[in-house]
């Protein structure tokens, strides 16, 4: 007879996990959510998947009351932004975003002072203070048209240098100013990584984010967002790829294109703050019904503008 090996026991307490996490989700009337870059485990658990602006529009138009947002905080917030009569819990309350952190409301109000004719166009990575203050938000499939629409030839960019200047060079008659800051995960890889890369499989097609840096958004063969990339990997003709953006992403496109494949740009593309959810953190959220994400209703009303006018373009 064979033994109890510890992958067996471990398998077992993830099954007894998963069980236990479907078991309160119907009870709480829940519906999980996952970003592309959550853990592979995380991301089979959650009822959908996908990129920070799509989930939360999700989270909105859902009839469930309770929603687990594998993400990290700034897209729990925008869920509560979009649905303040819903419950949004974030199960990691540390999961931060660095780049969103870059940019505080104060800093924001005090740059506006000093270019006040320039508008204030705002990466969905922000926190509610910072959309608030903004004139408009954008995601990166959206930033170029959201930008090409805005009534205003001078634009303030945030936080986002990278996205700031790849919009910058697709639209010609608009100046634009980047604030300076950026996703440490995709600015970690370089266009000596992307040469590597190119080397080992000459007949990939290179898909990257654009918040890698401009030399290596230049080098690419194609720019898109997390959606974007599953979409053009889906469409391709091609049957090769080199992936630039966070790893967690590649999950889905492996599973989704079983005969295409596959490769990650660089094996230090990790978003520690994106890993940090767990199956058992889901499960403690719906246990114990936290971390509960609310936004001040004054504040929520002024940053919904500007998420209400980035969805109407
Ligand atoms: S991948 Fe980058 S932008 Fe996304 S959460 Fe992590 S640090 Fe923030």
């Amino acid at each position: 007879m064979a033994g109890i090996t510890f992958e067996n026991y471990n398998n077992g307490a993830k099954g007894r996990m998963i069980k236990e996490i479907e078991r309160l989700k119907k009870e709480r009337c829940a519906v999980i959510l996952a970003h592309n870059y959550q853990r592979p485990e995380v991301q089979d658990i959650a009822d959908y998947v996908g990129d920070s602006l799509e989930l939360s529009q999700l989270a909105a138009r859902l009839p469930n009351k309770v929603i687990v947002f594998c993400g990290v905080h700034f897209m729990a917030e925008s869920a509560a932004i979009l649905s303040p009569d819903k419950t949004i819990l974030l199960p990691e309350k540390y999961a931060g975003c660095p780049m969103a952190d870059m940019v505080n409301a104060e800093d924001l109000k005090a740059k506006k002072k000093e270019i006040p004719d320039a508008a204030v166009v705002c990466y969905v990575n922000s926190s509610a203070e910072v959309k608030a203050e903004s004139d408009i938000c954008c995601t990166s499939s959206n930033a170029v048209k959201v930008v090409e629409t805005i009534d205003s030839d001078k634009i303030l960019f945030i936080p986002d240098r990278n996205l700031a200047r790849y919009v910058a060079s697709k639209v010609s008659n608009k100046e634009i100013i980047p604030w300076e800051g950026y996703c440490v995960t995709h600015e970690r890889v370089t266009l000596d990584d992307l040469n590597k890369a190119k080397a080992a499989h000459p007949r990939a097609v290179v898909v990257v984010h654009p918040e890698c840096r401009v030399d290596v958004v230049e080098a690419a063969d194609h720019v898109a967002s997390t959606s974007g990339i599953m979409k053009f990997v889906r469409e391709s003709d091609s049957e090769e790829f080199i992936i630039g953006t966070e790893m967690g992403i590649m999950h889905r496109l492996t599973r989704d294109n079983p005969t295409k494949r596959i490769y990650i740009l660089s094996t230090g593309m990790v978003c520690p703050n994106m890993k940090m959810t767990t199956l058992d953190k889901v499960l403690t959220a719906l246990q114990d019904m936290k971390w509960q994400i609310t936004v001040d209703e004054e504040l929520r009303t002024r940053a919904y503008g500007s998420l209400k006018k980035m969805l109407e373009v």
